[in-house]
């Protein structure tokens, strides 16, 4: 369910040296589908295995050899279409896109060019200042990555390390509706999101399991808003793609030189050649790998290796009904139940293991903004700090809960918590034990706190003169308390019996 209160961003204007010129951006992101074995054999997937360790005979183009489709890879590709609201189609096929290249030894790819197994649907890429996008998918098929050709290991021998050959890839293409580079790099991250929800993609960009080739083009303000009405291509400007991109940073830095470049050329009076690009990071600039003339001719047919893939819309909806909650429902969720911020829920959602951690706390410290304080705050710092996951962190949820709880009930006050957190996240220790041995219990006995302030008030006659002058001064005295207390006695109360014993 879309959230249509979003309002839309602004696109990203440039100003060229003679007009402002608008960008129109559309990606096709390639997913490593996570499943144990590879697209057609039973081939292990894992990565950073010794090289061509990973490869049956399919994979390494033995003739004679046969593609057998791994269901789970299927399975994959239609949860990932339903987490992504799409349509699934029934019955796709596979086609074979012929090319040859030296770590694709069958020499062609197997990929769904007419037939793709998900059809349209859409994602919602929310950004910090409150508006959101919704980017429309295209389709998205199932496909085989290609092996690793290594050029760097010899000075005159090249190398291929054939264990990513046929891992199965889904390939995402959406419409050109992303208006900038920072929306660019929020969808590839809200696919990554949906995806790790879903257990469909690992989204390790540095690993190469999620890349994406972006296509870009300039227009002039109002050409999009044409294009949009009539979804008629011919308002859009000429777009350039660049290929295989896999880092965030990069993917923003190559838009933005690329439509500088096309800026540049229209308005010197040329025209955008439409054509394949590299982004350099070095240099920050983008170079052409060939143009739409000299491309390859895929001379792509309906692989006869294989028959048309057909499934059960009773299979569909089995995976439909076991769909885990996903990042918007998670949010929203998170907003509704415990009261929590719009950043602080998109915070907590963002990661799926972070989400199952804070709500872990929430529920057992019985307070969710107190819970969201303390995951976000304390935990996620120290955790940054020290360069480790939620997975390894070394105070479970249930012990985060414990120390929530205290505070909640005024056993601990908040500084006192964090002592607390402290000994607990570097000793393993329980905070409830923690608070009964060392005697951290908070005081909120007001005799005991009473006399305290008797005691400061008595020993300091000029400072009781200023603050009756000046009540913001009163502060001072509940600082004295808490340390005379050792942090020990309850705030709120120190800061009643202060006032009143002084009179303000
Ligand atoms: P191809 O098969 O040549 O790669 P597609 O029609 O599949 O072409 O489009 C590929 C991608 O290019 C899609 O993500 C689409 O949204 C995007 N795209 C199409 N036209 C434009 C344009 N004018 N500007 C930017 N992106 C575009
Ligand atoms: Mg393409």
């Amino acid at each position: 369910m879309l959230d249509l209160n979003h309002p839309t961003p602004a696109p990203r204007v440039i100003s060229g040296a003679k007009h402002d010129w608008e960008l129109v951006i559309g990606l096709e992101v390639h997913a490593q589908v996570a499943t144990r074995a590879k697209l057609f054999s039973g081939a292990s997937t894992l990565f950073g295995a010794e090289p061509n360790s990973n490869v049956a005979f399919v994979d390494a183009g033995m003739p004679g050899m046969l593609p057998v489709i791994n269901e789970a890879c299927v399975a994959q590709a239609v949860r990932t279409g339903l987490g992504l609201k799409a349509a699934i189609n029934l019955t796709s096929a596979f086609d074979r896109k012929n090319y040859f290249y030296p770590d694709l030894p069958q020499g062609y790819q197997i990929s769904q060019l007419y037939h793709p197994i998900v059809g349209e649907g859409e994602v919602l890429v929310e950004f910090g200042d409150g508006t959101a996008r919704t980017v429309r998918i295209e389709r998205i098929h199932l496909e085989q990555d290609a092996g690793k050709s290594i050029h760097d290991m010899d000075p005159a021998m090249s190398f291929v390390d054939l264990n990513r050959t046929g891992v199965a890839l889904m390939e995402i293409v959406s419409r050109p509706d992303i208006r900038g580079p920072e929306e660019a790099a929020a969808y590839v991250g809200k696919l990554r999101q949906i995806m790790r929800y879903l257990g469909t993609c690992d989204g390790n960009m540095q690993n190469g399991n999620l890349r994406a080739d972006v296509n870009v083009s300039v227009c002039r303000p109002g050409d999009y808003e044409r294009y949009q009405a009539s979804q008629d291509f011919s308002h859009l400007g000429t777009r350039c793609e660049i290929k295989n991109m896999n880092s965030m940073r990069f993917i923003q830095m190559a838009i933005e030189v690329e439509a500088r470049r096309q800026i540049a050329i229209i308005e010197d009076g040329g025209a955008v050649v439409q054509e394949t690009r590299l982004y350099d990071p070095d240099k920050n600039e983008t170079r052409s790998m060939r143009s739409k003339e000299e491309a390859h001719d895929y001379r792509y047919f309906p692989d006869p290796d294989l028959l048309p893939l057909v499934i059960e819309q009773t299979w569909v909806d089995d995976i439909a009904a076991r769909l885990p909650e996903l990042p918007d429902a998670k949010k929203a969720r998170f907003i509704a139940d415990f009261g929590l911020s719009d950043y602080d829920a998109s915070v907590l959602t963002a990661d799926v293991a972070n989400a199952a951690y804070f709500e872990d706390v929430a529920k057992g410290g019985g307070d969710g903004k107190l819970a969201a304080n303390w995951v976000i705050n304390e935990l996620f710092g120290r955790l940054k700090k020290d360069d480790k996951d939620i997975g390894d962190s070394p105070i479970p949820a249930a012990r985060l809960a414990q120390i929530v709880a205290l505070i909640k009930a005024d056993t601990i006050s908040g500084k006192i918590a964090k002592d607390v957190f402290d000994i607990a996240y570097t000793t393993g220790r329980e905070p409830d034990e923690i608070v009964a041995t060392d005697g951290l219990t908070q005081v909120t006995d007001t005799g005991a706190i009473a006399a305290a302030v008797d005691e400061i008030i008595a020993a300091n006659p000029a400072q009781v003169e200023k603050a009756r002058g000046n009540p913001k001064l009163a502060g001072w005295f509940v600082g004295q308390v808490m340390k005379a207390t050792g942090g020990k006695a309850a705030p709120a109360a120190v800061n009643a019996l202060v006032m009143e014993k002084l009179g303000l």
